[in-house]
Order: structure tokens, then C-alpha cells, then sequence
């Protein structure tokens, strides 16, 4: 075998009580008869706490300690830890060296798992373990129930949108617990995509919401404030509009006393031009000029038709043949397009609108979040064309994102006994 257990799989079979009574037995030769297989505890100490078990007719009360090879209890140095004075059995995969050398270890009775776990299980474990797959378990999945595989993206879709609306809580403290601040700079970060977000992010910072708000009756001022905090506004264009920015922003500077921030930090290359942080700037620009309060507005929204009414702005004219300043390129109108609406809309504003249901304590508002992911198309990215090949359906935003979830946090990291999929798996194989 290439491939040896890991702790965590000696777990997984503790917990789901996957071993066989008749195996258990010591290497001193002492059947084990488990009463109370303890409580699985994922802190420091023991693995099991507070089980029962019956050793040669005498009943023991106490903890459980497990490892790939008997010496990991040296290595680990437990013999000198008192938090592990009560383990009443050592179960090992494999043991590996006399346990006379270390008096403490000597007395406690070890269990030995190689060779005892039924075949079958091990086979998938080490399948799932050993697979180059980039999803691991791509050519097993097609055996689990789909009723089983739903179940579990639900699960995924709120742990990723709790783990979203936990990162806007960061921002939320940031700014004073100011919703409208907060959604503005969400919103900003994504904007920069993944290139360009913190530029992006720290432009809004930047630029406070209060000021857009002073100055939205004019298109010009709030697209000046926008390009003159990014830093922009310093070259030497020629050109009508440039220069109009450049006189506006030069007034508005000194009236709000703002510091732009430094033009090195956005990044053009390796990016489609309609990507560049110019054009997102002037889509941004034209977002935030057209509504007083997007926060409060989301809120109030009943359809994702309603999000996309508030999102959806058209930049000024000079980027209908621009990408930089002062280049002209051919017309292209660079209205937000409804997919990038829709990653504004999964990415911004259901994890915000989770957030704030959490902190008022009314769920509608999480219900409502997944209801619009729900009926949004699915992203057609690399990881869902992977789920697609392995035969899981992908038709919504919330399948896309669940999925994405799944692989990120899990299959990349093989964590397939901690994966409803992979206990499926595992559980075929019984
Ligand atoms: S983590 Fe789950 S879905 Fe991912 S490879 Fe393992 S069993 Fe499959």
C-alpha cells in the first residue's frame, strides 16, 4: 500500500461504529466490547471522550486516543500530558513498536486496526484518498442518491453565504455598523472583481458615501470623485472629458479635503479590456450617481428583476470608444452586462442581506437571498464544467455556488469524511 490511513479516517470508523465487534480485540489478546463509544472531541486531548468499554469482564469508564502508529503517543509526547491520564484504550492502526519503552503508554491496552476494516470500506477510502481526480470522487458520485446530493448543497449554499455575510460583518463594524457605507463598499470590492478589489475597496473607503450623496445630482461631479480618488486624474490627457474630470475633481478635492489613493495599486494586465478597472470604474461611477439609498432600496426589492432595475446604469458616453483615457478604440457600449448583474446579486447582495436578517434575527430576509440565487442561471466556470462531467446537475446560481462551495472547501482539501457525498460513499461500501 503507497497510501497509509490518516488519523482522521481511524475516527470516521470510531464514530460511525464501522468495525466489526468480533475484531476488536488487544494486542494483548483481550476482546473489546464497546458499551459507549465516548463523545468525538475535535479540540485538544483525547479524540473520544467519556466512553465505556468492557475489557476481559471488567468495565472501564474514560477517554480514547487514537493514532496511525503506536509511537505517535511518544512523538506526541502524552506520556507528559495530563490531559491524557484517563485514555482507558489506544486505538492504532498500526503498532509499531514495543510499548515497554514508555512506562505510561506500557499500561494502556492497544487496539490495532490493520487488517480489521472491512476491505470494502478501506478500498473506497483509499480510492477517494489516492484519486488525481480534481474532483476525487468524480467517477463514484454517480452511485449517490441525487435526493442525498441535494440535501447537502442546501447545507453548503447557507455555510457560504454565512461565511460571506461573516467577512461584510467585518466591513459593517469597519464603518460603524452604517449599512448604506458598507453595501457601497461591498459593492466597490466586487467591482474590482479579483484583480482589482482592493484598489477598489480602498477607493470607496476612500471616498465616503456621504459625499456621493451630496453631489449626485451631477453625473460629472460624482464620476470626478470617483476617477480623482482612484488617481487617475493626474496624467496629462487632452482631451474634453478628461480634462473636464480633471477641473471638477480639482474643486471637489479641496472642498471635501480627500486624498486620492496611489494609481500603482490597479492592475490592466492579463485582463479583457472591458475588464479594465476603467471601464468598472465608470460602471461603478454610474451605479452609485442613480440612487440615494441601494441598501435601503435592496431591501425593499421583491424580485431579482427589482436588483437588476437598481444595478443596471449606463456609464458615460466616452467609454462607448474608450478603455483608457486618451486612446479611442472602436464602439463598444460598455452598459454592466445582466451576468455581471446577476455575480453583483450573489456575491454582494445576498450575503449582505443575510447579514442583516441575522442581525435583526428574521430569517425572511436569508429565505429571501437563496430565493434569488435560486432563480438565477448557473455560472459556467471551470468547476461547474467539472461537476457537469461528473454527472451532477447544474442548472441555478444556487447549484453553481453550492457546488463551488464544495470543492473549494472540501474536495480540495480531500475532506471526504467530513462530506455527506463521501459518507454516501463510504456507507455503499459497508
Ligand atoms: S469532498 Fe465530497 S464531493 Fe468532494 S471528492 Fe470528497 S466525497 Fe466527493
Amino acid at each position: 500500500m503507497f497510501y497509509s490511513v490518516k488519523e482522521d479516517f481511524l475516527h470516521y470508523l470510531w464514530r460511525m461504529k464501522k468495525l466489526h465487534p468480533n475484531d476488536l480485540v488487544t494486542t494483548d489478546g483481550l476482546s473489546v466490547s464497546v458499551i459507549d463509544y465516548g463523545t468525538y472531541n475535535v479540540d485538544s486531548g483525547p479524540d473520544f471522550f467519556n466512553a465505556k468499554i468492557e475489557l476481559d469482564n471488567t468495565v472501564w469508564a474514560g477517554n480514547i486516543e487514537m493514532h496511525v502508529f503506536t509511537s505517535d503517543w511518544t512523538k506526541h509526547g502524552h506520556s507528559r500530558d495530563r490531559a491524557y491520564d484517563n485514555v482507558i484504550l489506544h486505538v492504532v492502526y498500526e503498532h509499531d513498536k514495543s510499548v515497554q519503552e514508555d512506562p505510561v503508554l506500557a499500561k494502556i491496552p492497544v487496539l490495532e486496526l490493520k487488517g480489521k476494516i472491512p476491505r470494502s470500506l478501506l478500498d473506497s477510502y483509499l480510492t477517494l484518498m489516492q484519486s488525481m481526480d480534481e474532483i476525487p470522487c468524480q467517477r463514484l458520485i454517480k452511485n449517490v442518491d441525487p435526493a442525498k446530493i441535494e440535501l447537502w448543497k442546501h447545507a453548503l449554499m447557507i455555510d457560504r453565504l454565512l461565511q460571506k455575510a461573516n467577512q461584510t460583518a467585518a466591513i459593517l463594524y469597519h464603518e460603524n455598523n452604517d449599512w448604506e457605507e458598507t453595501f457601497y463598499i461591498l459593492l466597490a470590492r466586487y467591482f474590482g472583481s479579483k484583480v482589482n478589489t482592493d484598489p477598489f475597496g480602498m477607493l470607496a473607503m476612500s471616498l465616503p458615501w456621504r459625499i456621493i450623496q451630496k453631489n449626485r445630482d451631477k453625473s460629472l461631479s460624482i464620476e470626478a470623485l470617483v476617477y480623482g480618488q482612484a488617481g487617475m486624474l493626474d496624467a496629462g490627457y487632452t482631451d474634453n472629458y478628461f480634462v473636464q474630470l480633471r477641473e471638477e475633481y480639482r474643486f471637489l478635492r479641496q472642498k471635501y479635503e480627500l486624498k486620492p489613493i496611489n494609481p500603482v495599486s490597479w492592475k490592466f494586465s492579463k485582463m479583457r479590456p472591458v475588464n479594465f478597472p476603467t471601464v468598472r470604474l465608470a460602471q461603478f461611477a454610474a451605479v452609485i450617481q442613480q440612487s440615494t439609498g441601494l441598501f435601503s432600496k435592496i431591501l425593499k426589492a421583491e424580485k431579482t428583476e427589482d436588483l437588476r432595475q437598481i444595478l443596471r446604469a449606463e456609464p458615460h458616453s466616452y467609454w462607448d470608444n474608450h478603455y483608457r483615457f486618451g486612446k479611442e478604440s472602436p464602439v463598444l457600449h460598455k452598459a454592466i452586462s445582466n451576468d455581471f448583474i446577476d455575480l453583483l446579486i450573489i456575491n454582494t447582495i445576498a450575503p449582505i442581506l443575510c447579514l442583516y436578517g441575522k442581525t435583526i434575527d428574521d430569517e425572511q430576509y436569508a429565505d429571501k437571498a437563496i430565493h434569488w440565487i435560486e432563480s438565477l442561471k448557473a455560472e459556467n466556470n471551470h468547476i461547474v464544467q467539472l461537476w457537469k462531467s461528473a454527472g451532477v446537475k447544474v442548472k441555478t446560481a444556487f447549484d453553481s455556488q453550492s457546488l463551488i462551495h464544495l470543492k473549494t472547501k472540501y474536495c480540495d482539501d480531500f475532506k471526504c469524511l467530513q462530506c455527506k457525498i463521501g459518507h454516501e460513499i463510504m456507507r455503499d461500501s459497508d
